[in-house]
């Protein structure tokens, strides 16, 4: 038997049921935020589906919990899959878990069709990705990647004042596992994370495979424009420098400048700040952010240039200044595990796409560390974050059995 013929779709659709008893909230979805006491019984409901078959469990430092299959050399680094368990405080059932329970039920699949691998392979749970409760999100793979320092993510605080390192302490009390020695992080041979796509485009598309090129990187903004105060009553327009004027000039050219035919790049003004805010006194100064994504550094390099000679441009006769806050850049996935994923979707006759991901993912750190890539599948509607998130048995299926088939591949190589 082939080991994607051992995914099991009842089971996993099941195993989806029962995680969702965990945090359920009457509106269908899950409250189950990172470090509670409904994260650690997800915990524990996984070790006891691991232990039932004969994987060894074991946790770090920052609680990511592993699910290992051994292979036949024990020695070579692990090929990992997996995803998070903890949710948004109105999440839904699929974000995260899937990629967990896949990432289970390949373990079974290759157990229950007897594939032996060269390399042992894990299933993961990374701890905090939402960072809902614990800021930032995708905590525990920074950690476990070094992108994050763990003595500064112990002492972070959710917002009624509970330290990360207590409630990691009541978490492991709770849901017990034996702790690996050292700080977290240990080579890894590959890493393939699946997700609900959480945007719109496979269902649009009918696809069911997403095959996941990169995830977008993320620069945000804050643009200040200065002008006058001055009277609204009495100043004529030759004489007003108006900040809101020019930002709305400014904005407009903005939108325009941002938007390409595919659309993929992502463009928003989130919050706009106007002052004095008086209803009849000339605005002398506005300020705004800007969010912007891409996929490729390149394209948001090249929309920088052009923010940058249009704040000039379009604010006369005020003067404008640009901040960038944050810089996300791009994770480009590993070319052959893109291709490999795509190979196996069109072995299994799934239509499937290339697509970038919009949303951050733990896998965007393990990208730094091994070979990664990622696959999605389609959720209804593209609705996520939120209760009434949805996805099929047969797509979550789906999605499992490329999985599995990359998983075993990377496995023996
Ligand atoms: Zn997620």
């Amino acid at each position: 038997m082939s080991a994607a013929k051992g995914v099991r779709e009842d089971r996993l659709w099941q195993r989806h049921a029962d995680m969702a008893k965990l945090g359920g909230t009457p509106k269908g979805g899950v409250n189950r935020q990172a470090l509670s006491a409904e994260d650690a019984a997800a915990r524990n409901l996984l070790a006891t589906w691991a232990e039932a078959r004969g994987f060894s469990i074991f946790t770090d430092a920052i609680g990511n919990l592993f699910v290992q299959r051994a292979g036949t050399d024990a020695k070579a680094p692990p090929v990992m899959s997996g995803s998070h368990m903890d949710s948004q405080p109105t999440g839904g059932r699929f974000d995260g878990m899937y990629g967990v329970l896949a990432a289970f039920e390949a373990l079974e699949a290759l157990e229950d069709a007897g594939v032996k691998t060269r390399r042992p392979v894990m299933a993961v749970a990374w701890t905090n990705e939402e960072g809902s409760r614990f800021q930032p999100g995708a905590m525990g793979s920074a950690v476990f990647a070094q992108r994050y320092r763990l003595d500064e993510m112990l002492k972070v605080k959710d917002w009624k004042g509970v330290v990360l390192k207590d409630a990691l302490a009541e978490t492991l009390k709770a849901a017990p596992a034996p702790m690996l020695d050292g700080p977290p992080g240990f080579p890894v041979g590959g890493y393939v994370e699946v997700h609900i796509e959480q945007g719109p485009r496979l269902e649009n598309a009918r696809k069911t495979i997403g095959v996941v090129t990169g995830i977008q990187g993320s620069r945000r903004y804050i643009v200040t424009i200065e002008g006058d105060e001055a009277h609204a009553g009495t100043t004529p327009r030759a004489a007003r420098r108006d900040a809101y004027a020019a930002a709305t000039r400014l904005a407009s050219a903005l939108y325009e400048a941002t938007t390409d035919e595919d659309d993929t790049l992502r463009f928003t003004i989130g919050r706009v700040e106007v002052l004095p805010g008086s209803p009849n006194t000339v605005p002398g100064k506005v300020s705004f952010t800007i969010d912007l994504r891409h996929p490729d550094n390149a394209v948001l390099d090249d929309r920088e240039k052009v923010l940058e000679t249009l704040l000039v441009e379009k604010t006369k006769p005020c003067t404008a200044r640009l901040e960038r806050v944050t810089n996300v850049p791009p994770t480009y996935f590993d070319p052959e595990v893109i291709d490999l994923v795509r190979a196996k979707a069109q072995g299994l006759a799934l239509s499937n796409m290339d697509m970038p991901s919009g949303a951050g993912h733990d896998a965007m750190h393990i990208a730094r560390l091994c070979p990664a890539g990622m696959i999605f599948v389609p959720c209804e509607r593209g609705i996520s974050h939120n209760e009434i998130e949805n996805a099929t048995p047969q797509d979550l299926a789906a999605g499992t059995r490329v999985l599995v088939e990359v998983l075993e591949e990377l496995a023996n190589r």
